[in-house]
């Protein structure tokens, strides 16, 4: 469930009319709903009720400082890929005992920036990357605390580009390698093993894959406490889908995953940590776009909208279906016509919807993606020197812009032309 509906014949963000935005701050723009945000959030929270828990938002899928520093006031950890998402957390006034650092390919100075700042953990995905960590920990006079993240070759059936946890993937170790691995980490003065990180992939519409790959990660916790390890700590990654298309997908629920692991994972007295960023911060958010031309083709009508795949690159990357409705609700049986929704961008990939059945529409009219609050602004780009889009919170009546539109000024300023040109 979300915070934005038809009220009086047209859409709302909470209790503002979403037309009062557009108007304002112009589109294309972001507008996420503090209340969805809270509301998924608490979800995942209550979901684990009567475990030692921690939920651990994914910020990838949405780094903005407003909306971290809303999950921090409820309790939020924060899961971070990178010192750029490692700053944020901290400037949005996480501490560094809720962060947990996740991805193949940390850099030296990242590891030193994270032990310095303070860490709960890192989440280890290669040997390589397991022994620079202990000589950084080392040369900092301190100790890393580390999971290592395994891959259980599960098939999580989901679109190929996010699906993380099977062999062919480049994350974690094999879980056949297991003990080995965590033989080495034990043997290094710099590391503290702490637990076992998994993560299979992303848009998970099934319990079962999760199910598979949380077994093996209980059967991997008594393998390696007969071993000598302290495992205390169980980190079981983010994943859980949402419905993009709300007429015909019913994910599970948080409440159901929650059951799910403690179910598997639950007698084990480890604390467990969970990195969802798609169901918290996905349905919290829309992009609004206005058509400019309705352009009659040979055999389709396009609707060319202001928006285009460098604002939200999901249905053009994956894809993926986003709902697009308009602010006007639709009489009930009003007539429908089938188009393609297309941006400015000069690439056929710049395509959002084929054969859309939708309302009839006119230019000026306004249109809302659904679903556009994880992986929607934080993938924009400036392709085509489009300025990224502004980002809009809305809580009750009140909304403020957390991320305005840069002028064409501000864009060309961060070039810089050398002298000798
Ligand atoms: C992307 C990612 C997540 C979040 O995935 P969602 O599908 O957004 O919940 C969590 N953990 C790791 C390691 C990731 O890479």
């Amino acid at each position: 469930m979300d915070h934005f509906l038809y009220r009086n014949g047209e859409l709302y963000a909470e209790d503002v009319p979403v037309s009062e935005i557009a108007k304002s701050v112009g589109t294309p723009c972001y507008i996420y709903s503090a209340a969805t945000l809270t509301r998924h959030f608490k979800l995942f929270d209550e979901a684990l009720e009567g475990t030692d828990h921690l939920v651990c938002f994914a910020m990838k899928s949405n780094s903005n400082q407003a909306v971290l520093k809303l999950l921090a006031g409820l309790g939020a950890g924060m899961d971070v890929v990178s010192g750029g998402e490692y700053a944020r957390a901290r400037a949005a006034g996480v501490s560094g005992d809720k962060i947990v650092f996740s991805g193949v390919g940390k850099t030296r100075e990242e590891m030193s920036a994270a032990l310095t700042g303070g860490i709960r953990q890192f989440n280890v995905e290669s040997e390589p990357e397991m022994l620079a960590l202990n000589e950084v920990a080392l040369s900092l006079g301190t100790v890393a605390p580390i999971a290592i993240r395994i891959n259980p070759d599960v098939d999580a059936k989901t679109h190929e580009k996010i699906a993380t946890g099977k062999s062919e993937n480049k994350f974690g170790i094999p879980i056949s390698r297991a003990r080995e691995v965590y033989a080495l980490a034990a043997s290094l003065k710099g590391l503290k093993i702490m637990g076992i990180d998994v993560h299979i992939g992303s848009q998970l519409v099934e319990l079962e894959p999760f199910e598979l790959a949380y077994q093996k990660v209980r059967e991997l916790t008594e393998v390696l406490r007969a071993d000598d390890h302290e495992i205390t700590r169980l980190d079981l990654g983010g994943g859980l889908g949402i419905p993009y298309e709300r007429s015909n997908e019913a994910p599970p629920l948080p409440i159901e995953y929650g059951e799910l692991i403690k179910r598997t994972l639950g007698d084990l007295g480890c604390e467990i940590e969970i990195e969802p960023g798609r169901l918290i911060s996905g349905n919290a958010g829309i992009m609004v776009s206005s058509v400019i031309y309705v352009k009659s083709g040979e055999d389709r009508d396009f609707l060319i909208i202001d928006g285009a795949m460098n604002d939200l690159v999901r249905p053009s990357m994956y894809s993926a279906h986003h709902d697009i409705i308009p602010l006007k609700e639709p009489a009930a049986g009003a007539e429908q016509q089938p188009y393609d929704i297309v941006g400015p961008v000069c690439e056929s990939g710049d395509t959002f919807a084929k054969g859309r059945n939708m309302p009839v529409l006119e230019a000026g009219d306004v249109v809302a993606f659904r679903s556009a609050g994880a992986y929607g602004a934080v993938m924009a780009s400036e392709y085509n020197s489009r300025p990224l889009i502004p980002e809009v919170l809305v809580s009750g009546d009140q909304f403020a812009v957390i991320r305005s539109r840069p002028t064409f000024q501000e864009m060309i300023a961060r070039d810089t032309v050398p002298e000798w040109l």
